[in-house]
């Protein structure tokens, strides 16, 4: 955790706070789950902030998903209309 202030929400104006968060990314063709990764959550809309540091740090681990610590099987399906 860090003393980075992000400011309030740009959507709507909330407060917000720095918590750990899992994040799910498609990565050349692939989903990779990235766990405990601190972000800014607006208390009021959710909405997710990340520092560029964060960022950076996401886009080193995607690249080297070959290290990942488990797999998990991901259920795919298809919104069925009415
Ligand atoms: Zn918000």
């Amino acid at each position: 955790m860090s003393d980075y202030k992000y400011g309030d929400c740009s959507f709507c104006g909330g407060e917000v706070t720095e918590q750990l968060v899992t994040v799910v990314r498609f990565y050349k063709g692939r989903i990779i789950i990235i766990e405990n990764v601190p972000a800014g959550v607006c208390r009021q809309c959710g909405e997710r902030y990340y520092r560029g540091a964060v960022v950076e740090e996401m886009e080193r681990l995607m690249e080297s998903s070959s290290k990942a610590t488990r797999q998990v099987m991901v259920p795919v399906m298809e919104f069925a209309t009415c």
